[in-house]
């Protein structure tokens, strides 16, 4: 009786709480790792090709823990760039609320799932391999059936707990927090044309997607961090894959870099304004938000609507940033003076580290 009584109370492992809180920590966060660096920057955007090994390994783990599938996965995160902040987006707090994103944020991933025209028009280049079709996704509710199992027989009946939390962890935190706090609360450094935010500067939790403004942003950068101040736990897993020969990230979106002695406006000038448009846009903004003059204003109207031109050729945007950093230097305001040097002086540096 004894040994069946120690087995129901500890499992094989025989582990007291410390070892199974530790051991549900690691694994969430190996979930984690694996919807940013595979399912995200690496399936959705290709950002990053991974090794196959890794790739598999991924790919088996998410299986496991998680039962989602790669291909809707990927297709309904596309959908969510392309709509994104529309009646069409999957996902979007703006829209549905937040509440629905962050409570029900599950519910909406499965009801996408469904739609069968989702994964045909944003699914390409997933795997479609026969362990894809005849385990992962034919079977997709197996691999959290056999996690059940296996952590039953290490822990006993903490075992349980340990899988609930496995379970609830990627509704809370990915489809959640990312999906709806990350375009609800937080700070932004680029005015992209969504409501995404920046959750925290230190993106650890959940993988580095709590960086959500910069990778709207900038959606084919493997990196998510973009000032000193931020990390990105992700981009570190994959410069070390990179080291070890496991993974190839595509190059990062090259650094302006501030000259003072350049002083002129010419294809350079341009080059390094659209590489970082939507972070000027959002100096601009914040310019106007302090100052609320007319001047002000119309200086930060006539700065957007440069930029919201669908077909500018490079001589007339020369010509019209040369005009707007004339008005912004004639007109007294001295924010807008400061600014206008700045994009004087700015050209574009080499890819950044
Ligand atoms: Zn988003
Ligand atoms: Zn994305």
């Amino acid at each position: 009786m004894e040994p069946l009584i120690d087995f129901v109370a500890f499992g094989l492992s025989g582990w007291e709480w410390l070892g199974i809180v530790g051991y549900t920590l690691l694994v969430t966060h190996i979930t984690i790792a694996g919807v940013t660096i595979y399912l995200h920057r690496c399936q959705a955007h290709r950002a990053v090709e991974l090794h196959p090994v890794v790739s598999h390994f991924f790919r088996f783990w998410l299986w496991l823990t998680t039962g989602m599938v790669t291909l809707e996965w990927a297709s309904i995160h596309r959908k969510h760039h392309a709509k994104c902040e529309t009646a069409q987006d999957p996902h979007s707090p703006q829209v549905l609320g937040l509440s629905t994103v962050m409570w029900q944020g599950a519910d909406l991933y499965r009801e996408a799932a469904k739609d069968q025209e989702i994964t045909d028009r944003y699914g390409h280049g997933c795997p479609d391999d026969w362990i894809e079709r005849n385990l992962y996704t034919r079977h997709s509710a197996l691999g959290v059936t056999l996690l059940m199992i296996v952590n039953v027989l290490l822990f006993g009946i903490a075992g349980v707990a340990v899988w609930a939390v496995q379970m609830a962890w990627i509704p809370l935190f990915a489809a959640g927090i990312i999906n709806g706090v990350g375009h609800y609360w937080g700070y932004r450094n680029s005015k992209s044309p969504d409501t995404s935010k920046n959750i925290l500067p230190w993106g650890i939790l959940i993988g580095g997607e709590e960086l959500h403004n910069n990778h709207h942003a900038n959606a084919t950068s493997p990196k998510l961090s973009s000032k000193w101040f931020e990390f990105d736990i992700g981009w570190l897993y994959i410069r070390v894959l990179a080291l070890a020969g496991l993974a190839k990230p595509r190059a990062l979106p090259p650094t302006v870099r501030v000259d003072p002695t350049r002083m002129q406006i010419d294809a350079e000038t341009i080059r390094a304004v659209l590489s970082t448009k939507y972070e000027q846009l959002a100096r601009v903004s914040k310019l106007a938000a302090k100052d609320l003059s007319l001047p002000s204003k119309e200086l930060r109207d006539g700065f957007e609507a440069i930029w919201a031109q669908r077909s500018l050729t490079l001589e007339q945007a020369i010509a019209a940033l040369t005009n707007w950093c004339h008005q912004a230097e004639a007109s007294g305001i001295a924010a807008y003076q400061d600014f206008a040097r700045r994009i004087r002086s700015m050209h574009l540096g080499g890819a950044s580290a």
